[in-house]
């Protein structure tokens, strides 16, 4: 028993410590795409520290309780492999054993299964929220395989989309806020399929210009009309709020929904006469940023929701903070094993015949 509590209130300790990590202002890891590269490229103690740092991985020095039998495992760093050390006598044949237990400092982190430099992961991560991303130069400047830049590009946009399903709520009392719709077509590039249309619906805020988009295309229904587009507007602007669209009539109930609302007809205005405040410029000019993003050459309607998940990530996030917003998401998606030894609440019993846990 006593084990356990040692065990629980050091867990206990470094929680807190992963807490206030995410909390911190972390002022000095701000920076800007090529101050990364500088301080990052070649270096791995200094990548790690990074990742240790936003709780990406499992610092080596923390006092990991072993989840077999509750001893502190030591840490090999050159391996980054935890192991226990601890022996034990078996009941019924009073033999020694050693508990054998070990695992990777990546284990369960966004790090698990990286087999490359962490610098170049952290350099990849740093290209991944450029406006530009481009495969070749990843692959000939940090000497990674086509397939290797094809994978970790993929588990960075499982982040940034993870992000952009969890998109905050706009606007509040009195707060004006834009709406609207648009159409992104897709078809070329895809030779043989169904011409593939997307509608895009979003709101911004016109002071601060904090907004959503989401494409109607399944999570929230594909259809123009009240029945999809109300429910995302109570979801993702505040009651209260001022909104300005056009006069589609999807938007008519708005004002007996608690919302402050005006339109104006885009098939003859662009602003509503002698009301020059009614108007959607703001999210037409969101769209057109978008479109610029989203319909460059090769990008195939399947990848449009990664798309504007890395675009809205990338552009709603201010540069000298995109790289820490991005690392300390990652390490909510993926918790370290620290994280999974914590939320076991007691050691596992252990078996006799039970073998390494890798
Ligand atoms: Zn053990
Ligand atoms: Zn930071």
């Amino acid at each position: 028993m006593r084990e356990i509590s040692s065990r629980e209130q050091s867990v206990g300790q470094v929680v807190s410590l992963l807490q206030t990590t995410d909390m911190a202002t972390c002022s000095s890891c701000e920076s800007n795409y090529f101050k990364i590269i500088a301080t990052f490229y070649g270096d791995n103690s200094r990548a790690l520290d990074y990742l240790i740092s936003h709780g990406v991985i499992s610092s080596g020095s923390s006092r990991i309780p072993c989840p077999k039998c509750g001893t502190f495992l030591s840490f090999h760093e050159q391996d980054h492999l935890f192991i226990c050390r601890s022996t034990f006598t078996v009941p019924k044949t009073k033999k020694r054993k050693n508990c054998g237990f070990s695992a990777s400092q990546y284990k369960g982190s966004f790090l698990s299964n990286c087999h490359f430099a962490p610098w170049k992961l952290v350099l990849l991560v740093n290209h991944y929220l450029s406006r530009h991303w481009d495969y070749k130069k990843i692959q000939d400047c940090l000497g990674l395989s086509p397939n290797t830049v094809c994978d970790w590009r993929s588990f960075c946009s499982e982040v940034t989309e993870q992000w952009f399903s969890n998109q905050d709520p706009i606007g509040g009392v009195g707060v004006e806020v834009e709406v609207d719709e648009t159409l992104i077509v897709r078809r070329k590039y895809e030779r043989g399929r169904v011409l593939k249309q997307v509608w895009l619906f979003g709101g911004i805020e016109r002071a601060s210009k904090r907004r959503f988009v989401v494409p109607l295309n399944g999570e929230y229904g594909v259809r123009r009309d009240a029945a999809t587009l109300i429910p995302i507007i109570q979801k993702f602007i505040r009651p209260g709020s001022i909104i300005y669209s056009d006069s589609w009539p999807a938007y008519r109930q708005l004002s007996e929904l608690g919302y402050g609302h005006d339109t104006v007809n885009h098939k003859k205005h662009f602003v509503k006469p002698g009301q020059p405040e009614v108007n959607t410029q703001e999210v037409e000019r969101l769209w057109r940023d978008i479109k610029e993003w989203v319909k460059r050459p090769k990008i195939r309607s399947i990848y449009l929701q990664q798309y504007l998940a890395r675009y809205l990530f990338v552009t709603a996030v201010p540069e000298p903070q995109q790289l820490h917003r991005f690392f300390i998401k990652a390490s909510k998606l993926y918790p370290p094993f620290l994280e999974v030894v914590r939320r076991q609440p007691e050691p596992e019993v252990f078996s006799e015949d039970e073998g390494a846990v890798a």
